[in-house]
């Protein structure tokens, strides 16, 4: 029997829902449970692939394809289930959705409106593809009271109404805001949004109340009275110093205990949590540091590069090293002098990107780290940038360019119009609209034997997930190559480049794909393994 859990936060946005719900999914998991973990987000978007990285963070892809908020990015560091386009919806797809249904008369000649069949199909999304899960965590985007977040919170309404509250519950999250003049943690801002809840008929199971100090007994009391909750459903949210702490905090206070006692479960087994102490003691017990340099193009909001920094952190774990990183805007490489900020980095890491400012700055980036031979990772658009430096400054492709500015005299990075996935053939045309035309998803890549990459993967073949337009152009692979380029690894049809290495230089490598989506904190990446690996070595060169 599939049970469902519901996250809703309050107060203000930015609490950590995400990691919340991740950390009790990880909880649930540990004592042997299937969970799920969902996301349902009130904006219009159908969803997050055309909205710029600074201001919703990171789009993160799953393996079938889909674009998705960076949410489940924790969802499956946290849990290692991997997440589906069934796991994230907005209400632009479900307008989409109910929209399309309508035009297409499914809806006999009714008025259509947002309850019952904008309601439906929240709910329709919340119950499909569970299979024999145990638990689906549900997280709600937002925060109640926002306008837009109302008909997903009637369709969680309804939906525990009809499952059966033993079947359904609700968990909020809160803050607890400390006043400095009066001493005390606040506790008015939490009634007045769980007030909001019940207006909308929801009363919460749970509270999880973060603040920056422990919650005294007495604001726990006041609070389990006003709000209508046990006592020991009061979770307290304590700030952490690394976010691997989350679940561990969560299960001494009893969290999942709480959890299970809802659902009626008394004889489920306890949470085996070793893997989580031993991350921990990784983390807090690094045996050295090292300096990586991401040079890119969002830097003034890091959640541009959640998974990029947590696939940073556990090449550090399996490092045993703690991972120090200089965020830097690639535009400030096209000025001189600028160049000399990577002169102490122990590795240079140019991420996934988009449009033509900063890329000349990250052009110059690469060939630092191939000139002075740091271990220079490239990730999609980091990899075609240094396709573009090695064709320039080695081969003699003095036009090199990419057709992603605009007609390049040599298109070493073109756009790609057709290619094929498994049997299947997919095309686009620089007409087509922006959203989700990119080749998107996990794609298998055959790995060049006797190449470094080859022994990092020690597999022939890896599938990867992808989010990018352009490609590097196979018609050059003779003359990269030839400047000691060398293609490592190939889509199956051998006409994509999937990976690039430098040879003669310690670690130079580039890869069209997103290797950091697949990074866990159990599971390091191995290409993140191995960078930060060398750049440990390179550390202990200077
Ligand atoms: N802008 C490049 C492309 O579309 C790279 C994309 C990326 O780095 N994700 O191909």
């Amino acid at each position: 029997m599939t049970r469902f859990i519901f996250i809703t936060g309050g107060v203000v946005s930015s609490l950590g829902k995400g990691l919340a719900s991740a950390s009790l999914g990880a909880l649930l998991q540990a004592r042997g449970y299937k969970v799920r973990l969902r996301k349902l987000d009130p904006y219009i978007n159908v969803d997050p692939g055309t909205m710029s990285p600074t201001q919703h963070g990171e789009v993160f892809v799953t393996d079938d394809g889909a674009e998705t908020d960076l949410d489940l990015g924790h969802y499956e560091r946290f849990t290692g289930v991997p997440s589906r386009q069934a796991d994230n919806v907005t209400t632009g797809r479900i307008y989409s959705t109910v929209i399309a249904r309508e035009r297409h008369g499914d809806y006999l000649g009714a008025t259509v409106q947002v309850i019952p069949h904008v309601t439906d199909a929240i709910k329709e999304f919340i119950a499909a593809d569970c299979d024999d899960t145990d638990f689906v965590l549900c997280e709600i985007g937002g925060t109640v009271g926002d306008i837009e977040g109302l008909p997903f919170l009637e369709g969680i309404r309804q939906f525990g109404n009809e499952v059966g509250r033993d079947r359904a519950m609700y968990i909020h999250l809160t803050l607890l805001p400390y006043i400095p003049t009066a001493g005390e943690l606040k506790t008015k801002p939490t009634q007045h949004s769980v007030k909001e809840l019940l207006s909308l008929g929801i009363q919460p199971d749970a509270l999880l109340c973060r603040s920056d100090r422990p919650l005294p007994p007495e604001e726990r009391r006041k609070i389990a009275q006003f709000c209508n909750v046990q006592g020991d459903a009061v979770i307290e949210g304590l700030d952490v110093d690394t976010i691997y702490q989350v679940p561990i905090s969560y299960h001494q206070q009893g969290f999942d205990q709480v959890v299970l006692r809802h659902f009626g479960i008394d004889d489920a087994p306890e949470p085996d949590l070793t893997r989580w102490f031993e991350i921990l003691e990784r983390i807090r017990k690094p045996e050295g540091e090292v300096r990586i340099a991401v040079v890119g193009k969002y830097t003034n909001l890091l959640d541009a590069y959640k998974s990029l920094s947590e696939a940073l952190t556990h090449g550090g774990i399996a490092n045993n090293v703690k991972v120090e990183l200089d965020w830097i805007e690639s535009e400030i490489f096209e000025q001189d002098g600028a160049l000399e900020k990577l002169e102490d980095v122990n590795g240079i890491l140019v991420p996934g990107g988009f449009g033509e400012r900063g890329a000349e700055g990250k052009v110059e980036a690469a060939r630092f780290a191939r000139e002075h031979k740091v271990p220079y990772f490239g990730i999609c658009f980091g990899m075609q940038m240094a396709v573009i430096e090695v064709a320039r400054n080695l081969a003699g492709i003095k036009g090199a360019g990419s057709t992603e500015f605009g007609p390049a005299k040599e298109p070493v990075v073109g756009l790609l119009t057709e290619w094929l996935r498994g049997e299947e053939l997919e095309r686009r045309t620089s007409e087509d609209n922006l959203g989700g035309t990119m080749r998107l998803g996990a794609y298998e890549c055959n790995v060049v034997p006797g190449s470094k990459v080859a022994e990092i993967y020690g597999a022939k073949t890896v599938f990867e997930r992808h989010r990018h337009r352009y490609e590097v152009n196979i018609n050059y692979r003779d003359q990269l190559e030839q400047a000691g380029l060398k293609v490592a690894g190939l889509s199956p049809d051998g006409g994509l480049p999937e990976i690039v290495e430098l040879a003669g230089h310690p670690w130079f490598i580039g890869v069209q794909f997103h290797p950091e989506l697949k990074s866990k904190p159990f599971e390091p990446h191995p290409l993140f393994s191995s960078f930060v690996g060398a750049a440990v070595h390179q550390s202990r060169l200077v």
